[in-house]
């Protein structure tokens, strides 16, 4: 059974004082304690009970426990250990809850969602509360996985949220929002206040969904190039293109060279990188990986 408790403060505080558990500022320890924003997560997932769902940041098993009844399986990565003897009374007896202890960061998740496969469970959807601290590392992480995945719904700090959605022009517009785009439609579910959660933290959040494409929906020739000229681009994002490219690319290509590829990509050298849209960073990949051959 679902523990309908889990998002009342009282049983929050309840278990964390009988387990003697000290919310940790650095891991994200921020617990939701809101039904209704738990309800507008599962409902963005899109659940049927063939899925396999993979959950970041067990914390005490609130998503955890909701999802359980609604798919296969429900498989969540926790990095601390000291959360175990309040799993244990907070999480269902339900068999098909996984909760594995690890540091997400250091695990191998193309392994393990090989290994799922090979007993035919394909984990296609993924779910989390995200710890600040990790969140734009972890999401890039997880969309460089577009081959296994179909679904990702987040719970972000706002900005980070904006950061994922934002269009060439917008002020927050940054290397994460391409990554997110090449990879992904990001779309924002809803903006949630800080009271959701138990302790609070500072900010408001995003509960973000993105949309994975199994395949880019440009055409960029050679990934590595095309993220490293969107790398130059922003890493000085008030120059001309033409200068952050060949300062970029010196001794690889040179600047006359680098003139032509814009040409060639219908893209004026005066722009600033911050201004070119995805399509215009894939032209330019295509256009530069054609004279590197
Ligand atoms: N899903 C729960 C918990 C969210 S808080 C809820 O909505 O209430 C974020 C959780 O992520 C915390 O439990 C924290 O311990 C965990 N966490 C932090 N860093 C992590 C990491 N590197 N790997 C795995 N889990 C991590």
């Amino acid at each position: 059974m679902n523990n309908p408790k889990l998002t009342s403060p009282a049983e929050v505080t309840r278990l964390l004082t009988k387990y003697d558990f000290k919310c940790k500022k650095r891991l994200g320890q921020n617990f939701l304690v809101d039904q209704n924003t738990l309800q507008i997560i599962i409902n963005s997932l899109k659940l049927n009970k063939k899925d396999c769902i993979l959950e970041i940041g067990t914390g005490i098993g609130t998503l955890t426990s909701a999802l359980s009844p609604l798919v296969k399986q429900v498989i969540s990565i926790e990095k601390d250990k000291k959360l175990t003897p309040l799993l244990k009374e907070s999480l269902p007896s339900s068999n098909n809850i996984e909760i594995i202890f690890e540091d997400i960061m250091n695990f191998d998740l193309v392994n393990f969602f090989e290994q799922k496969r090979t007993k035919g469970e394909k984990i296609e959807k993924i779910v989390g509360n995200l710890p600040y601290y990790i969140s734009i590392s972890l999401i890039r992480q997880i969309l460089e996985l577009n081959r296994y995945l179909k679904l990702a719904v987040f719970l972000v700090q706002k900005e980070v949220g904006e950061r994922l959605m934002a269009q060439a022009g917008n002020k927050n517009y940054s290397i994460l929002s391409l990554v997110a785009q090449y990879y992904s439609q990001p779309q924002k579910v809803h903006i949630v206040p800080s009271t959701v959660f138990y302790p609070q933290p500072k900010v408001s959040s995003m509960i973000i969904k993105l949309d994975i494409y199994k395949k880019p929906q440009v055409q960029v020739g050679n990934e590595k190039l095309f993220f490293n000229i969107i790398r130059a681009s922003f890493q000085q994002r008030r120059k001309r293109l033409i200068n952050s490219l060949s300062n970029y690319f010196k001794g690889e290509i040179d600047k006359a060279e680098i003139e032509n590829i814009l040409t060639e990509a219908s893209i004026d050298k005066n722009r600033r990188g911050e201004t070119l849209t995805l399509e215009e960073f894939a032209r330019l990949s295509m256009a530069m990986g054609n004279k590197l051959l």
